[in-house]
């Protein structure tokens, strides 16, 4: 798959439970993700492990939408307070961009786009979200990236970072978007 990340990699073994998931070749090293959607992206990245490999290859890629930023951070979640952020500088910005605004203006999605695509061009591209609010503070040490601010509509009182990951991948863009995926293979 398009990622070198051993968490994801683990995460859609689990999902695609029957298919055997291999991890990025480490000799490709990292792809640059410039394109302006999440699906240009995570096409970017399996064509480039796709024509490697010479096998069929899974990629993903994940935005947060924040609606009342104008769908921010959107493709670049992963940049958004800058080339090298981390993880903390991110939900900063993110916190900060949102300071005064009112709990019903914070409405989110995660969106996740997932490609396998084979080496003679055929493609399966399929989708997951989950609907949620931006919290005023962290809360929670589970997960990564924006976990601690990201309230679930489906689960009052959370967010992704106080839940186990069996609970946050029964209703997060990710779990969904595997399981479309399995479901498209399998029937
Ligand atoms: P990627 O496309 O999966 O690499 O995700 C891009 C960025 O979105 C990551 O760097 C994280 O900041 C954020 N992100 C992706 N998935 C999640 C998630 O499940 N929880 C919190 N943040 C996430």
């Amino acid at each position: 798959m398009g990622s070198a990340n051993p968490d994801k990699v683990a995460e859609m073994a689990q999902l695609l439970d029957g298919f055997e998931v291999l991890p990025r070749p480490e000799s490709l090293g990292d792809v640059v993700e410039d394109a302006d959607t999440l699906e240009g992206n995570a096409r970017l990245k399996v064509r480039a492990v796709c024509e490697a490999a010479g096998e069929a290859a899974v990629a993903d890629d994940t935005g947060l939408e924040v609606d009342a930023l104008g769908g921010a951070p959107g493709v670049r979640s992963a940049r958004y307070a800058g080339e090298n952020a981390t993880y903390d500088d991110n939900v900063d910005r993110l916190l900060a961009a949102l300071d005064g605004v009112p709990l019903e203006e914070r409405t989110a999605r995660f969106m996740t786009v997932v490609i396998l695509a084979w080496p003679d061009g055929r493609e399966v591209v399929v989708e997951g979200a989950v609907e949620g609010r931006i919290g005023f503070e962290r809360r929670g040490t589970n997960g990564f990236g924006y976990d601690p601010v990201f309230c679930p509509d489906e689960a009052p009182g959370e967010t992704f970072a106080t839940m186990s990951s069996e609970a946050k991948h029964a209703i997060s863009h990710r779990g969904r978007s595997l399981r479309a995926l399995r479901a498209a293979l399998v029937g």
